[in-house]
């Protein structure tokens, strides 16, 4: 007999284990399916977990080779261990991996090993390498995420062209890695090679790098790259393609006049984004209907064409981003349980681990003035504040757009030491409507980095108190 469950989750991303706690916290029977040996899809296996680990061993290097001198110690002979560091990485991984499945167990979710796909509208068919079999859900939610997208010309040979994946099992520490790509990928993993000594160099299409955030971050990320370590950058640049010679690849791209360059490098890796990944599911089976850029459609339910079928996460529209994916899977197992939730995608914020980091959430200048609204802007420079200097961290700026007329923060973008931990307070502050005027009026523990907010936000009257 088949099993049969009110809840059937394709895809155990952080989009799919998410709502699978959640419809299991809903008292729903629930089952989850992931093609892979391991939980957690891209975000925890090849996405923001192992790229966070790589990226702090890369700056710890960092730091000590070049800036503990500064803080009065030497340290003599340091070297990196790729191997070792690529191992902690999967130590990290693996752990949370465990935690995953452990979360599945206390709740009571029920883990099926293979790939999932539809025999009809309530039925899964799941084929693993051993076994087939079918089980039925009342509903069924689709969140099988996204892969790396390539350009035409380039063919990822996993090798010495690669994506991120591969980026983040490297043998050797490329001599010149070329990054195709400027946005948050490319910028980050680039990082975690210019650290440990790899020349950079970065083609991007578009005039700017993190060409999606506001244009003043991409800027002052591009200073600090190359200020800081052997970045070079070639903006207005398309890549037209990229040959594995053997030991090298030879990257060509065409600036704005067609003028063409190439590029000898080690190593070339593809950043230019991701695709929905809907590939085995059987969607034609049971008609469901695609957007023009290969997501799956959804209404403000996020329900598909086909009644009780939901996507949600990198499968469907908005960013990529693995919270995101997440708030959607609880607002649908909410939608399920017949509550009435709630997602306000202006608050979804958007960060870069780099160094500095760049967070931003809410409206960019740029869309302010596309869009007509009048608005204010305050700044402060990390340069002016105290716990910045303490730590030698002071490159950096932040800065928040608030309404000219009600005063309300429409976005806030910061560059600069923790930006990720701070990006934490303009989000509450724009998810409770602040005025840029009610953060000013809120002590700030001091010295913070957090402090840098406020100052930004007496800025905006022209009354921060330290520039
Ligand atoms: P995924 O995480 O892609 O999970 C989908 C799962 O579905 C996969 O496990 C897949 O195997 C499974 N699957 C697919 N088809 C089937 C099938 N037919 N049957 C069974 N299983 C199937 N986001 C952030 O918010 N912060 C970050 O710092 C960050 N860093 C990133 C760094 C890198 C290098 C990359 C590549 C991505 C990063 N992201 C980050 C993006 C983040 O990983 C994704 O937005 C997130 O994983 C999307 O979650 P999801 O659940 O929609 O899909």
């Amino acid at each position: 007999m088949e099993s049969q469950f009110d809840v059937i989750i394709i895809g155990s991303g952080p989009g799919g284990y998410v709502t699978a706690i959640r419809c299991a916290q809903l008292g729903l029977k629930t089952a989850i399916i992931e093609k892979y040996s391991v939980l957690g899809g891209t975000c925890l296996n090849v996405g923001c977990i192992p790229s966070k680990a790589m990226l702090d061993s890369s700056e710890r290097y960092h730091e000590i080779k070049y800036s503990s001198v500064n803080h009065g110690i030497d340290v003599d002979n340091t070297r990196v261990d790729l191997k070792r560091m690529i191992a902690r990485k999967a130590d990290v991984v693996s752990k949370i991996n465990g935690g995953v499945s452990y979360l599945m167990k206390k709740n009571k979710v029920e883990v099926f090993q293979g790939v999932g796909s539809f025999k009809n509208k309530n039925t899964i068919l799941i084929k693993s390498e051993t076994a087939e079999e079918t089980i039925t859900g009342a509903n069924v939610i689709i969140a099988t995420g996204s892969k790396p997208a390539s350009l035409p010309g380039i063919d990822i040979d996993k090798k010495r062209i690669i994506s991120s994946t591969e980026a983040l099992n490297l043998k050797e520490i490329p001599k010149h890695l070329v990054v195709v790509g400027g946005g948050v990928i490319g910028m980050e993993l680039g990082s975690v090679y210019g650290r440990l000594g790899s020349k950079i160099t970065v083609i991007e299409y578009a005039g700017s790098i993190l060409a999606n955030m506001d244009k003043k971050m991409g800027a002052e990320l591009q200073k600090s790259l190359k200020k800081n370590l052997d970045f070079e950058f070639l903006l207005g640049y398309k890549v037209t393609g990229a040959t594995n010679t053997g030991d090298s690849i030879a990257v060509t791209a065409e600036d704005k006049n067609g003028d063409i360059v190439t590029l000898e490098s080690d190593y070339c890796l593809v950043a230019i984004g991701r695709k929905p990944y809907t590939t085995g599911l059987g969607l034609d089976k049971v008609g469901i209907e695609l957007n023009s850029r290969g997501q799956i459609s959804t209404d403000k339910n996020m329900e598909t064409n086909v009644k009780g079928i939901y996507a949600i996460g990198d499968v469907v529209e908005g960013p990529m981003l693995a919270h995101k994916a997440s708030e959607e899977g609880i607002f649908v197992a909410e939608i399920i349980a017949g509550q009435k939730p709630h997602i306000n995608y202006n608050t979804i914020p958007s960060i870069v681990y780099t160094s500095p980091e760049v967070a931003s959430v809410g409206k960019t200048e740029e869309e302010l003035k596309t869009s007509g609204i009048k608005y204010k802007v305050g700044q402060f420079p990390f340069s002016a504040s105290g716990r910045a200097i303490t730590s030698g961290k002071t490159e950096g700026v932040a800065k928040v757009l608030a309404d000219a007329k009600t005063d309300e923060i429409l976005g806030f973008h910061i560059i600069g030491e923790r930006a990720s931990d701070l990006i934490g307070e303009a989000t509450v502050s724009m998810a409770y409507r602040a005025a840029a005027e009610d953060i000013a009026r809120i002590s700030h523990g001091h010295p913070t980095y957090y402090e840098n907010l406020r100052e930004a936000c007496l800025d905006v009257e022209k009354i921060a108190i330290h520039i």
